[in-house]
């Protein structure tokens, strides 16, 4: 008689012990500004940068990990995401002023730095409070807004890595809306530049940027920011979409902004899918009138359902 197959125990029964939360499938959708996809196989919060490097340190390196923040410029596909997603908690989130900068958790929202940094008298961070991500997610993709970006003002990046190396980097390159992180590392900590300036300066420079973006922007939508990188060279990305005849587009629930059309929206229903498809029709559609192949400046991350496909290609 043929022995019985033995089934490999749930992942989660495999995984180094943490002090922090681990949740297996938990739902992701709630966790992005699109408010849609799929589950992560195990969501991991770890209690403090100990138990994150620990937990790295011990992990199988065949699992996969991946680190979201505050989800605002990423699709995750409907079919989730495999292995071990890792959402910083807010004891990641603390923030220092210091005489001429502001030491910022990975999770500290860029806003909350931003007003942190404004109320101090502290100057050159305004930029931040456009953006609607963490400090960790900024330093990922080199967020920028307003003429400045945050490769610009930083001085230095806690790194948590897949070996479970915890350290302080002070040379980590940026470019337009990259870093060049080693593979896999997590931030946890930024310390920004920010020298001593005028209140009133700053409060106006904020109030400006505030002003700009709900007039140009869908601020209040489900959305993911801009969704294509401009072109090194010649028209803007929105201008591109716009020349295709691109704005107000739609794929489902899905649709180009008409308010700012390298915008995607959900407008209540959409998939994933819907949302990733309709980017690669505006690629497509772009490419034919205008000869530009646009790239994309959202992550999309996961794996389809199956049978379905997003990229359209
Ligand atoms: C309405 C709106 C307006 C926006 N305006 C701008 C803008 O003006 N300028 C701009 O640059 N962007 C803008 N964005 C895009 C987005 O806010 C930024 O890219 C932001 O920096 C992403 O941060 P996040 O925490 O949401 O990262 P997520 O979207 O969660 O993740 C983005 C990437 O960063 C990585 N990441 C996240 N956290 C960490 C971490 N702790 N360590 C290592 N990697 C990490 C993720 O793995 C992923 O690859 C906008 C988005 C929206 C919805």
């Amino acid at each position: 008689m043929m022995p019985a197959a033995r089934a490999t125990p749930p992942m989660i029964n495999r995984l180094p012990p943490v002090r922090g939360r681990l949740t297996p499938g938990a739902a992701l959708g709630p966790l992005t500004w699109f408010r849609t996809g799929g589950a992560a196989e195990v969501l991991f919060r770890p209690a403090d940068v100990e138990d994150l490097a620990g937990f790295l340190g011990d992990l199988d390196p065949a699992v996969a990990v991946t680190v979201i923040g505050a989800g605002s410029n990423m699709i995750v596909r409907d079919g989730g995401i495999e292995g071990i997603v890792i959402r910083l908690p807010p004891a990641f989130a603390r923030i220092t002023v210091e005489a001429d900068g502001i030491v910022a958790g990975g999770a500290a929202l860029d806003l909350t730095v931003a007003e942190t940094a404004a109320d101090a008298g502290r100057d050159g961070l305004a930029f931040l409070s456009g953006i609607p991500g963490t400090i960790g997610g900024a330093v990922a993709m080199n967020a920028g807004a307003y003429g400045g970006e945050t490769g610009a003002v930083t001085d230095w990046v806690e790194l948590v890595t897949r070996e479970g190396w915890c350290g302080r980097r002070d040379d980590i390159a940026f470019a337009y809306r990259r870093s060049d992180m080693p593979e896999g590392a997590i931030v946890t900590a930024a310390r920004l530049l920010a020298p001593a300036g005028d209140p009133a300066a700053i409060a106006e420079r904020m109030a400006a940027i505030r002003t700009a973006r709900e007039a140009t922007q869908p601020v209040r939508a489900r959305t993911g920011g801009s969704t294509f990188k401009n072109p090194d060279q010649g028209p803007k990305a929105w201008e591109l979409i716009d020349r295709a005849g691109c704005r107000g587009l739609t794929r489902g629930a899905a649709q180009v902004s008409e308010k700012h059309c390298n915008f995607l929206l959900n407008l209540g229903g959409a998939t994933a899918a819907d949302i990733e498809g309709l980017g690669e029709e505006v690629r497509r559609r772009v490419l034919a009138e205008t000869g530009v192949m646009l790239e994309w400046e959202i992550r999309r991350i996961g794996r389809p359902l199956p049978g379905v496909s997003e990229a359209g290609r």
